[in-house]
């Protein structure tokens, strides 16, 4: 089954500035802003320009050029928060697909957090 992309998700708007946004980074495929409800004293969402709901179908169905722009673009990202581990003490990643991964936003984004110790991987359900 192929994966619809529903438009009126609150980051397509982002992306057609119908809403406003705090960016820290803008390439020509990625976008990066900081998130509303912050979690941590870093947290950047990291988005592609294109259509796409989730991770799997960014590498399914993205170009090469979109995939590199958005890996190099989350890695510039870490580089400007001050959060790379060779510099200071690290980060998480994390991107929630579906039901089970709890997404709330249907347009596939990357969490960087930062700024503090993260605690345990999953929490127990
Ligand atoms: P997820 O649960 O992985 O889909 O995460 C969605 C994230 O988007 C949450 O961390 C929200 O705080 C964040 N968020 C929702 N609306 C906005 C917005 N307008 N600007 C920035 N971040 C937002």
């Amino acid at each position: 089954m192929a994966y619809l992309y529903d438009d009126q998700n609150i980051f397509a708007k982002i992306l057609r500035k119908e809403i406003p946004n705090t960016t820290v980074l803008e390439t020509e495929h990625t976008l990066a802003f900081r998130d509303l409800y912050p979690q941590a004293p870093v947290h950047v969402l990291v988005i592609p320009k294109g259509p796409y709901v989730c991770y799997d179908h960014f590498a399914e169905a993205a170009s090469e050029a979109e995939i590199v722009d958005f890996t190099r673009a989350i890695a510039k990202v870490c580089a400007q928060e001050g959060v790379k581990p060779e510099d200071a003490d690290g980060y998480r990643m994390i991107s929630n697909a579906g039901r089970n991964g709890v997404q709330e936003v249907p347009h596939l984004h990357v969490h960087i957090l930062g700024g503090r110790p993260m605690g345990r991987m999953v929490a127990q359900a």
